[in-house]
């Protein structure tokens, strides 16, 4: 039985609580709601975009925002679509994410690799890395484009699961510095360079977000990127799976723990100067961002 009502339980929260399909919906928004209470991630007035991929957790988060904010008239959503350009996948994400974007008239830009790069994804990926050459791109276009569309956050549907791995990759790659732009807002302080992400889905494990989206009817069936396989990210998933499966709340210990001391990563970072890239004067932190050095690589026009 439910531990709040009599109905048949339909989740097990790792605390070990069972819930039926109505207290879990409950329970799901809640946190949801207290964590962008809490950390204030969205102000009176604020322009949001909505990083969509078309998957669960990026659906999930525009539909809560949407209804938490559908009454409110100076709060405008916004979704943001990048097509990479991976065939099987992407491409099979923008009808659905079309239509739902359309049933709830929000408007959608889609930006693809192939108009901004001129190649697709799955052009230049033989023998390099894809998720290297796909994160830096991506996040490159998340952040010009939320600028041309002068929002003043992007939301994307980053999860406890995503935020774990995360945490856990940058101490194996001894990358500390990276590590204080996480947090469910990014970013110390407001800058004109730089867009401010929110993950309004910060503390829900990705088995929640799934189950979540799929008794509501946000997406019908689970897709993957067929390079995910392949990634650096994906080992340190499995393994971190493998870990919650033996001890229950590990996940949650690491990101928990890991907030106790953003602040004191936050503060050290703060010294750092926001330099621009001498290519394509977008902020980067060395001479050449990131996203000219892998173009510089792929020896593709910028
Ligand atoms: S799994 Fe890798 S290649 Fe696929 S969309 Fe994500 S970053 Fe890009
Ligand atoms: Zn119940
Ligand atoms: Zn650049």
């Amino acid at each position: 039985m439910c531990n709040n009502c009599p109905k048949n339980p339909v989740y097990k929260l790792h605390s070990g609580e069972q819930l039926c399909q109505n207290c879990f919906f409950k329970y799901f928004e809640k946190k949801v709601r207290k964590t962008i209470r809490v950390y204030k991630l969205v102000e009176k007035k604020d322009e949001i975009a909505v990083a969509v991929s078309g998957g669960k957790d990026s659906l999930t988060v525009l539909d809560i925002l949407y209804n938490i904010y559908k009454e409110n008239k100076k709060i405008t959503l916004k979704a943001l679509m990048i097509d990479e350009g991976i065939k099987g996948y992407r491409n099979e994400c923008i009808a659905p994410t079309k239509k739902f974007c359309k049933e709830r008239k929000i408007p959608l830009e889609i930006v693809s690799y192939k108009k901004e790069f001129s190649f697709d994804l799955d052009q230049v990926v033989k023998g390099r890395k894809p998720c290297s050459v796909c994160g830096v791109l991506r996040r490159s276009l998340l952040n010009s484009y939320a600028k041309k569309l002068q929002v003043k956050k992007l939301a994307t549907g980053h999860n406890l699961d995503d935020e774990a791995q995360t945490i856990i990759m940058n101490q194996f790659r001894k990358n500390i510095g990276a590590s204080a732009r996480l947090g469910p807002m990014t970013g110390i302080e407001d800058h004109e360079a730089f867009v401010r992400r929110i993950k309004p889905l910060y503390f829900m494990s990705e088995k929640e977000i799934m189950t979540y989206a799929f008794l509501k009817g946000i997406v019908r069936e689970f897709n993957e990127c067929p390079y995910n396989k392949e990634s650096y990210r994906n080992q340190v998933r499995e393994m971190l799976n493998n870990f919650e499966e033996l001890y229950p709340g590990t996940k949650h210990s690491i990101v928990s723990s890991f907030m106790e001391i953003l602040p004191a990563l936050q503060k050290q970072e703060k010294k750092g100067k926001i330099k621009y890239c001498m290519k394509c004067k977008e902020p980067s932190s060395q001479d050449v961002c990131q996203k000219c050095a892998v173009l510089e690589q792929l020896k593709l026009p910028q």
